[in-house]
This record gives C-alpha cells, sequence and structure tokens, in this order.
C-alpha cells in the first residue's frame, strides 16, 4: 500500500465515523451550532442560571423536541448552558461523542 493509498482509506475511514457520528445526533449538526450561538450570546449578557434556561428557550422557538436534545447535552455533560457551550461544544466540532 503506498502513501496515496493509505491516506485515501484513512480519509474514508474518517467520513464514515463522521457520518456514523452524525446519525447519532437528536437534531442536525447545524442546528446544534445555531444553539451554541443562541446560547453564548444570551449567556454573555445574563450570564448562566446553572440550568438549560437559554438551551431550552431556543429548542421552543424553533419547536423542537426538549426531550431527546436535552438528554443528548446532559449525557455528554452539559448540564447548565455554560457546560453546554464548555462541555459539548467542543465535543460536536471534534465529533468525539
Ligand atoms: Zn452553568
Amino acid at each position: 500500500m503506498d502513501k496515496a493509498e493509505k491516506k485515501r482509506l484513512l480519509k474514508n475511514w474518517k467520513n464514515a465515523e463522521k457520518e456514523k457520528f452524525e446519525s447519532t445526533l437528536p437534531v442536525p449538526r447545524e442546528t446544534f451550532e445555531k444553539l451554541f450561538d443562541y446560547v453564548d450570546g444570551c449567556l454573555d449578557t445574563a450570564g448562566c442560571s446553572h440550568d438549560l434556561r437559554f438551551t431550552v428557550e431556543f429548542l421552543n422557538n424553533h419547536q423542537i423536541p426538549l426531550e431527546p436534545v436535552v438528554e443528548f447535552l446532559q449525557k455528554n455533560g452539559g448540564y447548565c448552558d455554560c457546560e453546554v457551550l464548555m462541555n459539548v461544544e467542543d465535543k460536536l466540532k471534534n465529533c468525539l461523542f
């Protein structure tokens, strides 16, 4: 196997992993990115109130069912708005769930 072939295989594997990862998300990655932006903006002005207030607000505003998303966030260490940003945003960026 030459270098280029190795690289190609690795890329395929990474894509497959990424797809597998994305299929475990309760909502599309883009929705999470919007959620993080929203929560980030709210925390800047209001600060964290040690619950998922802004996360829930965002989900309600977009008519997204709360339960699967909240469950997913908590499973990944996001028990309040600032933890969502701290723990979940990074993982999502790096596909680390
Ligand atoms: Zn917090």
